[in-house]
């Protein structure tokens, strides 16, 4: 491979690495001759028995990988293991192979893998994320199937990897990746995945950067290959010449000093010098996400964008599986507070299987709190399934894009038939708080109209701004308009958190806005109580916030009042930050 050659693939979890490229071999099933072969009738009992003693030593062998995982990483990246013995100790599963031994003649090990791999590819064709991660597993079960079969043992070699490893391997099945011995691994660089792959959310969760999807590279990368890795912007160099690695290893280097400097502060409380207390939460899209609101010490999460659990599949999903969703979400971070925001569907987040009509303004169309009122049996599907979750944690019900008080009141007047009709039910619905995103100019204006009859208010500033300066979000050609630090939008933010407080309700901040450092004095001198951001960006945040001090912030805003344009504001911010010697001033 020639120097500087370049990978590029998806950024899977984010970071910057270098290190020495093992490529992991996992079993190679090319080679396996059985796998070709059929038997006589007379040799299928003693097939069966082959696979039946097969299946008792792969169950041994996720026992003892669940007990090990869970010593060394924690209960839920052992719950792999018990979910793949589950799959293994399916009946469904053992009819199959066992048919196809006794019927169509196969051998042990064809039958285990054909099995298998219909079974990964029936979980495949339900189009969910979540189900597409079932079936790696389900391959997973297949391969250590025929290895059992073979008396190959399990392989040690992912565990005697040597220190500043970046793994390369075509997919890692989730079995291979917690076998790995995580603090040796720099990297990972796959050939398959995709963000919502298994080791990516490991990744991800561990802090290390990843490349997935790239498509070649156990082709292109050799054993032993220097790599440079970029999770961010999903690269991958081979053996850069010297002023690139020398250039690249600076890079690292801030990054781990900064990554470590931070991670002490997780346990810190999010306040300023003076003691003002802001909550600073995670913005999530999927139970995924959990480990990543874990890892960044938020005390939260200030939104979480249910309409990706609608997105990426081919129906609806059902009452059930959003309670399991949001079950699981609320309990494995209870006590912390979880707004969850209900449907914002519409605008640029189409939903095909919703049969919706085009429409020629979406984002001024039938979006979010409007299709809900418009379709209620969508709305209170969802409605039910969360007040089902809410005695399993802290939640907060938060109506997107309201616009005005009847729409609050028609959308609370919903939440309350569900309740009384669950509770007429038998089941228990503990008392939860019901707010608004404030991402509408008329729901600024009117806050303190809306502030009286709710209990939260979050500011959507990625929609306040595209509706105050009418300036579709989405489009380049106006994007250097898009600036919450226009004055206009700057007020509409204070006026909001005036309005709140007057009137003794809290105010958020969900928008991109609340993890821009340069907004935080703003932000926190107004009187913002909690800001939601990107898991990433929650350290940062509380690294400047404990930096500040709330009197001289609200100085910061009563000078920022006064000025005009948002060039000015935003060159008096970024003195701001360099007074505070605060590196990434943007
Ligand atoms: C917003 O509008 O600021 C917001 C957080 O919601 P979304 O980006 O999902 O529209
Ligand atoms: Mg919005």
């Amino acid at each position: 491979m020639p120097v500087n050659a370049k990978l590029t693939g998806i950024g899977a979890a984010p970071g910057v690495s270098v290190g020495k490229a093992v490529l992991v071999r996992t079993f190679d099933l090319d080679s396996v001759e059985a796998l070709r072969k059929t038997i006589s009738k007379e040799d299928s009992e003693r097939e069966i028995k082959r696979y039946k003693d097969a299946v008792k030593v792969a169950l041994d062998e996720l026992e003892s990988l669940e007990k090990d995982v869970k010593g060394r990483l924690g209960e839920d990246k052992a719950a792999i293991f018990t979910a793949q013995r589950l799959m293994l100790e399916d009946p469904t599963l053992e009819y199959t192979i066992e048919t196809k031994i006794s019927e169509n003649l196969f051998t042990a090990e064809r039958a285990c893998l054909e099995a298998c791999e219909e079974q990964a590819k029936m979980l495949e064709s339900m189009d969910d994320p979540y189900f597409a991660a079932r079936a790696v597993d389900m391959r997973d079960i297949g391969k250590r199937l025929v290895r059992c079969l073979l008396g190959i043992q399990d392989r040690g070699s992912l565990k005697s990897i040597p220190e500043g490893s970046v793994v390369v391997a075509y997919d890692l099945a989730p079995s291979d990746t917690a076998c790995l011995e995580i603090d040796k691994v720099v990297g990972i660089v796959l050939d398959r995945g995709g963000r919502t792959s298994h080791t990516a959310i490991l990744a991800r969760s561990l802090g290390i950067p990843a490349v997935v999807g790239t498509q070649n590279a156990t082709q292109l990368v050799s054993q032993g290959d220097i790599l440079t890795l970029d999770g961010d912007k999903g690269e991958v160099g081979i053996n850069p010449d010297e002023a690139v690695l020398s250039a690249f290893t600076a890079r690292v280097q801030k990054f781990i000093d900064e990554k470590k400097r931070l991670s002490l502060l997780k346990d810190l409380p999010a306040m300023t010098k003076d003691g003002k207390r802001v909550e600073l939460a995670a913005n999530i899209g999927n139970v995924s996400d959990v480990p990543m609101v874990l890892n960044a010490g938020a005390d939260g999460v200030g939104l979480f964008r249910t309409e990706f659990l609608f997105l990426d599949r081919t129906s609806v999903p059902t009452e059930e599986e959003q309670f399991e969703a949001y079950k699981e979400v609320l309990s494995k971070l209870s006590p912390r507070p979880i707004v969850v925001r209900t449907l914002d569907i519409g605008g640029d987040k189409e939903i095909p299987y919703l049969g919706l009509p085009k429409e020629e303004n979406p984002f001024l169309g039938l979006r979010a709190i409007r299709l809900c009122l418009k379709e209620r049996e969508l709305f209170r599907t969802q409605l039910r399934a969360l007040l089902r979750a809410a005695s399993y944690g802290n939640l907060k019900i938060m109506f997107p894009m309201i616009s005005n008080l009847n729409e609050l009141r028609e959308a609370k007047k919903e939440v309350l038939k569900v309740k009384e009709e669950l509770e007429s039910q038998g089941t228990k619905v503990p008392d939860f708080e019901v707010g608004i995103m404030v991402e509408i100019p008329s729901a600024a204006i009117d806050a303190d109209i809306l502030a009286r009859e709710c209990d939260f208010f979050s500011i959507g500033t990625n929609d306040l701004v595209q509706y105050t300066i009418a300036v579709d979000r989405g489009n380049p050609e106006v994007a250097y308009l898009s600036d919450p630090f226009h004055p206009a939008v700057l007020r509409l933010i204070a006026r909001t958190i005036e309005e709140g407080h007057k009137h003794g309700i809290w105010v958020g901040m969900c928008g991109e806005m609340a993890g821009m450092p340069m907004a935080a004095p703003l932000l926190v001198g107004m009187g913002i109580d909690e800001l939601s951001m990107a898991p990433g960006m929650v350290l940062k945040i509380k690294d400047l916030l404990r930096k500040l001090d709330y009197e001289t912030c609200k100085g910061i805003w009563d000078k920022v009042r006064e000025m005009s344009t948002r060039e000015e504001i935003k060159g008096y911010l970024q003195s701001v930050l360099e007074e505070l010697g605060f590196a990434e001033a943007s």
